[in-house]
């Protein structure tokens, strides 16, 4: 192993550093990432660990996708194609008839939906301008805005869901870009078709409107928003989707985004050249196919979601209604503790804590083995004061 440089010699002292990186970005903060397996086994040494904390396809690596990237594995000395032609086109076809015609040019696709949103900020928002989002959420739309020196204008839930109303009244500011989760993360509850549509009518075209459904694929209420039927109305509206959550595909990164050609357009100028690996562009289209693994990821959550709320209710605990596939439920002692009281058992979920609830901690559903397993020890973890 190389020797570290001592810390008595730094390369810049913290006065040079100031000067030479950008002052707005001080204020970012990492990501915070659900706890890992390696980590709690190297910390606890439980004899098994269930993690249920980062909302992942609790079925596990599909093995169809295992074989056709296994196929591909020879070509990985060759760039793969820099405009995932291919891909894309499978996507519009999927979208096509689960939404209503979308084509290929209507598609962007990037390394997680985490970089849609990035790009979709590094297209388009401006230093100064203002970019509405809500408290407790998804931290990567005030990173995207914040990363482009944009004024972050904040709205707080109301009853523990999105406020619409809130959201128009602060297009009184101006804004040039409001994000929305729906279902949101971590409260697993959504805006309604009709309250997306009233806020759409109220925004301006200067602003554009991002709804991030990384979760929607789960969602299975009548009045769920049909968002690209919405996308023909409101052409500054823009979607977000992922392959980490129902595809089971979050180590390979692959995220899409559903919108106006020409909005699209603008957004590929930022992209940088092959954003997309090969593996994934032929994972997903492998993923996009399977109907028998997409249906039984389905069906394993719903399930999953009624054992969850079962067992939650016989504890007496508050959670709320879900569209997603996790649920987040109030504790009677701070999160955190309860949560590392249960790593000790070998059971991860998330404390809420960094969405700015911290009584609240979220689950993701899991197989029922893995539910069972939750239930148990969460009971256990309860009981000790
Ligand atoms: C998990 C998640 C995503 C997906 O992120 P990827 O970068 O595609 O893995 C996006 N938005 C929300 C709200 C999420 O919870």
């Amino acid at each position: 192993m190389p020797k570290r440089p001592s810390k008595a010699s730094p390369a810049y002292s913290p006065a040079d550093i100031l000067k030479l990186a950008r002052s707005s970005i001080q204020a970012l903060k990492p990501y915070v990432p659900g706890r890992s397996i390696e980590d709690v086994k190297a910390q606890y040494h439980p004899k098994q660990i269930v993690k249920l904390g980062s909302n992942e396809n609790p079925l596990g690596a599909n093995p169809k996708v295992l074989k056709a990237i296994a196929k591909v594995l020879p070509k990985i000395s060759l760039y793969p194609d820099g405009s995932s032609r291919v891909l894309r086109e499978e996507l519009a076809k999927y979208c096509s008839a689960k939404d209503g015609a979308v084509s290929a040019d209507e598609i962007i696709v990037g390394n997680g939906s985490d970089e849609i949103l990035l790009m979709i900020a590094l297209a388009f928002v401006k230093p100064g301008e203002r970019v509405v989002v809500s408290e407790n959420t998804f931290s990567e739309y005030e990173f995207s805005g914040r990363v482009l020196d944009a004024e972050i204008v904040k709205v707080p839930l109301k009853e523990f869901r999105y406020d619409v109303d809130a959201f128009a009244k602060a297009l009184a500011k101006k804004p040039k870009m409001m994000f929305l989760c729906n279902p949101n993360n971590p409260t697993g509850n959504y805006i309604t078709h009709g309250e997306l549509e009233w806020l759409l009518k109220k925004t301006p075209r200067s602003c554009l409107v991002v709804v991030d459904e990384a979760y929607g694929d789960y969602a299975t209420e009548k009045d769920f928003p049909r968002s690209v039927e919405l996308m023909r109305k409101f052409p500054n509206l823009l979607i977000a989707r992922t392959f980490s959550k129902l595809f089971g595909l979050a180590g390979l990164r692959l995220g899409y985004g559903i919108g106006a050609a020409e909005l699209l357009r603008e957004t590929l100028r930022v992209k940088t050249p092959f954003n997309v690996n090969l593996l994934v562009q032929t994972a997903a289209v492998t993923a996009l196919n399977d109907k028998t693994f997409i249906n039984k990821s389905l069906s394993v959550n719903s399930k999953g979601r009624l054992q969850i709320e079962d067992g939650l209710q016989k504890l007496g605990l508050f959670y709320l209604p879900t569209q997603a596939n996790f649920i987040c439920f109030h504790v009677p002692r701070p999160a955190v503790d309860l949560c590392e009281e249960l790593l000790k058992r070998g059971m991860i979920i998330r404390a809420l804590k960094s969405f700015g609830l911290p009584d609240w901690c979220r689950v993701t559903i899991g197989t029922r083995e893995q539910n069972a397993f939750f239930l148990t020890e969460l009971k256990s973890a309860l009981q000790r004061a």
